[in-house]
């Protein structure tokens, strides 16, 4: 292909040159200190995916504060990656500042509650609707330890995922459709299993192939997020989440819905937003305002299923768990976020600038008649460099331009502005101020004139 996304391919590979430069010429501290990688590290870098960004080298952060970033030159960055969505209701919210503070001296692991978890319970009733919940650290491990509870109730192996999810590292859900055929995620390193073997895989709002693939009976849940994020963003057709539940229902299959991502959508997410009637609700990244936390919640069926499954099974070792979850300092952060942060209040205030941000990106899309487009989920919108809407992950995975992406995203860098890695995906968070969304739109235009000349 000479072009990608519309724009010729000579053009993008300039573009990135000259501002990798740019970004190079503008941090000598940090090209000093981790332009040869961080000392130490396996790959220069603590966690491998800090080399997957775009810049020539990672951003060397020295604080960040509200919806502000600021690097070890003193460069101020207005951040819509937010740690990709773990700093969703911005940087240190001031209630769970002040709450990791209380507990800082009083113990930070027991393996006991603290009266914070007497609060936290009915609070996660409250904002999600299910009565039982557990709390783990991560998303992943959130959602692993719902797919083993749903195998254990049902009794049957197999799961089945949306071509295109991202649920964390959960090993068994990493497979695609290629041509149609369901494969291994290209690149998984050391996975020796053919994870088709369990996973049953279909695309995105495919009614006909979710009847097909549950009809066996076979399937003991199906994970999904109620919309795709992680494969550009795909929304639900109207009328999807019904035909999911009703034929998971029909079919004896547990429905976990991960909210991980889409808790951007309103006050409870999208599942409250939209009445969906999940049997396990997973939500990690921002729940204690970005210390690590998860939680899963389970329906009043899959809880007494489970109660009695435990009756019945040998007592003692349950498979699940890890030490530090469920930890004071989740707890007094999680209650901090659920209290003071995750309110009506702060959700329509950053669903009001994300429109704005769609508004505004879309009018410079159409300014300069490129074939791209915009998708939102609340707070989270997202810039796609093909046209749309996308309605599975196979477009999805078309739509995808990584080097024009990166070109981009390098060129915002340097115009102040930081977007999430991987993808387009920008959040708003309570911190984020309309003159911040106002030099994103200004700043994304900057770029798309350059690659539109
Ligand atoms: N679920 C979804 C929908 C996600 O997008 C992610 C991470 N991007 C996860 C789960 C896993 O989260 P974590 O890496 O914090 O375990």
């Amino acid at each position: 292909r000479t072009s990608i996304g519309g724009i010729d391919r000579d053009r993008i590979a300039d573009l990135r040159e000259i501002e990798a430069a740019a970004f190079r010429k503008a941090r000598p501290k940090s090209q000093a200190k981790v332009g040869n990688g961080l000392p130490g590290f396996f790959g220069g870098v603590p966690m491998h995916w800090m080399n997957d960004w775009p810049t020539p080298f990672p951003i060397l952060v020295e604080s960040a504060r509200g919806a502000i970033l600021t690097d070890i030159d003193g460069i101020r960055l207005d951040d819509f990656c937010l740690g990709d969505t773990g700093s969703m209701f911005g940087h240190s919210p001031p209630p769970v500042a002040r709450a990791i503070r209380r507990q800082a001296g009083r113990g930070l692991t027991y393996m006991l509650p603290s009266e914070d978890a007497l609060a936290i319970g009915p609070l996660l009733q409250q904002h999600f609707g299910l009565p039982f919940w557990q709390i783990a650290t991560t998303a992943t491990d959130a959602n692993r330890f719902a797919l083993r509870v749903a195998r254990a109730l049902t009794g049957r192996e197999k799961i089945l995922v949306f071509n295109g999810c991202y649920h964390g590292s959960v090993d068994e859900t990493m497979v695609r459709l290629v041509d149609g055929v369901p494969v291994n995620r290209p690149g998984l390193a050391g996975e020796f299993r053919d994870l088709t073997r369990t996973a049953k895989v279909i695309e995105f709002n495919d009614v006909a192939a979710l009847e097909a693939a549950l009809r066996d009976k076979d399937v003991a849940c199906v994970i999904a997020e109620p919309v795709l994020t992680n494969s550009c963003m795909v929304l639900a057709d109207p009328g999807f989440h019904d035909a999911l539940r009703r034929l998971t229902r029909e079919s004896g299959t547990l429905l976990l819905i991960d909210e991980t991502h889409t808790i951007s959508t309103g006050l409870g997410g999208y599942t409250r937003k939209y009445g969906l009637d999940p049997d396990f609700f997973v939500l990690g990244k921002p729940i204690a305002g970005g210390v690590p936390a998860s939680v899963w919640g389970m329906s009043d069926g899959v809880a007494s299923r489970y109660a009695a499954y435990n009756r019945e099974k040998e007592p003692g070792y349950s498979g699940m768990g890890t030490t530090l979850s469920a930890n004071p300092l989740q707890f007094a952060a999680m209650r901090a976020t659920l209290e003071e942060v995750m309110t009506e209040e702060n959700y329509a205030r950053m669903d009001h600038l994300a429109r704005r941000l769609d508004a505004g990106l879309t009018g410079v899309i159409d300014r300069y008649r490129l074939p791209w487009h915009v998708a939102r989920v609340g707070a989270r919108v997202e810039f796609i460099c093909a046209p749309g809407p996308l309605r599975n992950g196979a477009e999805a995975e078309m739509a995808h331009a990584p080097e024009l992406e990166a070109a981009i995203h390098i060129a915002l860098v340097n115009r102040g502005v930081l977007i999430a890695p991987f993808h387009n995906m920008m959040l708003i968070s309570p911190a984020t101020s309309g003159a911040q969304v106002n030099r994103l739109i200004a700043a994304f235009g900057a770029v798309a004139a350059k690659l539109a000349a």
